[in-house]
């Protein structure tokens, strides 16, 4: 039987045990997926060892000390250095991002996206910006304060916060809340008069906080913009693992069809 966890701290709330094991039951798979809460993220590896496992997720607010002891690093997590999936392949332990993937996966019903912004210049925001250039996708980065653009000017991006903001000639096809304003209040990412200013010709929004309609989305809607949460970047990030759990031989359709009334329990 192979085993799963996820880590976090705190990771009660975490649906990625329901996901999964819906998932092996659906699939006919012998395995099972639970979950540890990881206060100092300097033990995962010891943990992930002594516990015996195959693989693992890993959320806030260790995927970066995870992906510091991986003995490998695979994919778009090379650029953002902040993995969410371990792999143990023979002794080696084998680091994936699949919050990228997942956010790309989640918009591909969205057409002809040329330009994009992100407000917040976390992790989230990270993860997703480098996979919108991967795709060659104009992004620009906006962020409440200076602090965390470093990255993303390294990287490229054109980059400002709420004080230097111009919207420049570009039209955002979409545009994508990765702040955790509107996760436990009522906040708005960005002040309003700054929002209705961004989402002016905008064509998509997106808001990665999932399973509640935020003043975010409520604004876009407003404004009339195709709106989506994250419900569904958590989905393929947790279909995309779920494939690398079992070695990349199933379908990723089979995986989702498989954990998507996971949502509902
Ligand atoms: P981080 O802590 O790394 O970054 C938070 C960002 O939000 C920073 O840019 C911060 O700005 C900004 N911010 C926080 N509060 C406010 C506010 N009141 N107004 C404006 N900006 C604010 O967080 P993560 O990137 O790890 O997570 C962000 C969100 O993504 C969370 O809500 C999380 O639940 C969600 N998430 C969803 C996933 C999914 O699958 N759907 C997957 C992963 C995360 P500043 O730099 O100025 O502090």
């Amino acid at each position: 039987m192979k085993l799963f966890t996820i880590f976090g701290d705190p990771v009660s709330h975490s649906i990625s045990p329901l996901l999964h094991n819906r998932a092996i039951r659906e699939l006919n798979l012998d395995a099972c997926y639970t979950r540890t809460h990881l206060k100092d993220g300097s033990n995962l590896r010891k943990i992930f060892e002594d516990l015996g496992l195959d693989g693992a997720n890993v959320t806030v607010p260790h995927k970066e000390n995870a992906y510091r002891q991986c003995d490998e690093i695979r994919g778009v997590a090379k650029k953002i250095k902040a993995i969410n999936t371990i792999i143990k392949e023979k002794d080696k332990l084998i680091g994936y991002n699949t919050d990228a993937p997942g956010f790309y996966e989640s918009t591909r019903e969205f057409k002809n996206v040329k330009n994009a912004l992100i407000l917040g210049a976390g992790g989230t925001a990270k993860a997703i910006a480098t996979i919108l250039k991967e795709k060659n996708i104009k992004t620009t980065i906006l962020n409440r304060s200076k602090n965390r653009l470093a990255f993303f000017e390294k990287e490229g991006f054109s980059c400002f916060d709420w004080s230097n903001f111009e919207k420049d000639n570009n039209i955002y096809d979409i545009v994508i809340n990765t702040t955790s304003a509107g996760l436990k209040d009522n906040a708005l990412p960005v002040p309003k008069d700054l929002l209705n200013t961004i989402l002016k010709d905008a064509k998509y929004a997106t808001d990665v906080i999932y399973n509640k309609k935020t003043l975010f989305l409520k604004a876009a809607q407003n404004a009339d913009i195709q709106t989506k949460d994250g419900s569904d970047m958590l989905l393929y990030q947790g279909v995309i693992a779920f494939n690398l759990f079992f070695d990349n031989k199933l379908s990723l359709y089979d995986i989702s069809k498989a954990m998507r009334p996971a949502f509902e329990l």
